[in-house]
């Protein structure tokens, strides 16, 4: 027993000082690439670890090589950012948890250029004197929606909020029942109307309003008429609900405003792929709504912001609000949004140029060379691993079109000697992280959502997933 203390005894002794192993070679490059801050910590945790290694009987010999592994891994853990690009092989092309939308090249290129320098973000170039960050993405989104003008906020939330207490504070604001929706990340319809101060008022039954239900109870305290868009839900069979038209002619006969909380908002008629059923953005300003909101970054694939299009005195009114600067929008959003917006000017430019409408309208045909090439790559590093290519379904995510089901190809794999969860976590903290399914014991990689790209990154990434 006492020789054993002994040892450690000598092992602690043996174990070099912080300064000792800062002059090391190998520390000195380190110091070349991070923050000393972060390599002093990194050395002091290494020691600390090794010296109760060491008393715990689990170390016994004083392995420099070793010391020195853990040290250069502290300090790229502590120096990695948090927020982090990873890749999505889960095929949900709207994945609130995973940013949502990917930005196309124009936008991020847009945000470069205005984020170098410079910018007349709030200065009128034509006066030379003071101007407004709401003029830049005004009349571009005239333009290709043809509402008569135009706000962006900070998200969707924030455009409904600040609707609300514009035109409603202490009045009433009438909802049906079928449309008290939760849109997830604690977004619930009755909860944003008591904090911005309108009083909800509720109309018809879950799954049937008619007209009536509206008109009933219209009085003079009633400050909007809200048609919500129930995005992530469908209410089927027995239904009934009041066109948007039927709507907006009742709010223009009784004077009051009707606002249309759209969720996610098409600018691109996905009709003719038969996939969007619905009416684009563009239809539901022509149905004579005074006021839409919906998000940036969803089915139009920009930047997170809230778009509010409207009858201009509402727009104004709404931009006279104090809250409106808690919610504006600062100079990337505005580039990004603008690049962004500029593709709708032709759709098939849209098509192409915007990842979000690419994922989702891109041919199964297309899907499936990628699954292959993906299958290929990954069948040459991993020969022992069972793995397949299946058809599956993805989803679009974001709230977005809930009923519709993707034809889409994966590959899925099982591991003869590796749990399906421990493969997936493995992918999960490798660098980058590769994020995918699990199904029926099955690892799937959703080809829908992987870039050409990031197909060998994919293929590295499992390799070292199974090897490790
Ligand atoms: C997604 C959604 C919201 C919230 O939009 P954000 O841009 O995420 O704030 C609000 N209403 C509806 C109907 C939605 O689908």
């Amino acid at each position: 027993m006492s020789s054993t203390t002994r040892d450690k005894q000598g092992l602690l002794a043996g174990l070099p000082s912080v300064d000792e192993l800062l002059k090391t070679a190998a520390c000195v490059t380190l110091l070349t690439e991070h923050p000393r801050s972060l390599v002093l910590q990194a050395v002091r945790d290494a020691l600390a670890q090794a010296r109760t290694e060491i008393l715990g009987g689990r170390r016994e010999t004083i392995d420099a090589e070793a010391l020195f592994a853990e040290i250069a891994l502290r300090t790229a853990h502590a120096a990695s950012y948090s927020l982090r690009p990873l890749i999505n092989a889960t095929g949900i092309v709207l994945h609130t948890n995973l940013g949502r939308a990917v930005f196309s090249d124009r936008a991020v290129r847009n945000m470069v250029a205005v984020a170098s320098g410079y910018s007349n973000l709030e200065y009128d170039l034509e006066e030379g004197r003071r101007g407004k960050r709401h003029v830049h993405l005004k009349s571009i989104l005239r333009r290709i929606t043809g509402a008569e003008d135009a706000l962006v906020v900070n998200n969707n939330a924030a455009a409904v909020f600040l609707c609300l207490n514009t035109f409603a504070k202490g009045r009433e604001v009438i909802v049906s029942r079928g449309e008290l929706v939760e849109i997830g990340g604690s977004f619930r319809v009755p909860d944003v109307m008591a904090a911005s101060g309108a009083i909800l008022r509720e109309v018809g039954t879950t799954n049937k309003t008619h007209l009536h239900d509206y008109s009933r109870v219209l009085h003079e305290q009633t400050g909007l008429l809200l048609k919500v868009h129930q995005s992530n839900y469908r209410i089927v069979g027995f239904t009934q609900d009041v066109t948007i038209e039927e709507l907006a002619a009742l709010g223009k006969q009784q004077g009051i405003p009707v606002m249309y909380d759209l969720g996610s908002g098409s600018l691109f008629d996905m009709r003719e792929y038969g996939i969007f059923t619905e009416p684009t953005v563009q239809e539901i300003v022509r149905a004579g709504i005074d006021l839409i909101t919906f998000s940036g970054d969803k089915l139009l694939g920009g930047p997170q912001g809230g778009i509010i299009l409207g009858r201009k005195d509402l727009i104004d009114a709404l931009q006279k609000n104090p809250m409106a600067r808690a919610f504006r929008i600062d100079k990337l959003t505005i580039a990004a949004f603008e690049a962004t917006l500029s593709s709708y000017l032709d759709p098939d430019r849209a098509k192409q140029e915007i990842p979000v409408l690419n994922m989702l309208l891109q041919p199964v045909s297309q899907i499936h060379a990628r699954a292959r090439k993906l299958f290929k790559g990954l069948k040459k590093r991993l020969p022992d691993v069972a793995m397949e290519i299946k058809k599956d379904v993805s989803q679009a995510g974001g709230g977005s079109i809930p009923e519709t089901s993707w034809e889409t190809y994966v590959i899925a794999m099982h591991h003869a000697n590796i749990a399906v969860n421990d493969l997936e976590s493995r992918l999960r903290f490798g660098t980058p992280s590769v994020i995918a399914r699990i199904k029926n014991d099955m690892l799937l990689l959703d080809a829908r959502t992987i870039a050409d790209r990031e197909i060998q990154i994919v293929i590295n990434s499992l390799a070292a997933a199974c090897s490790s």
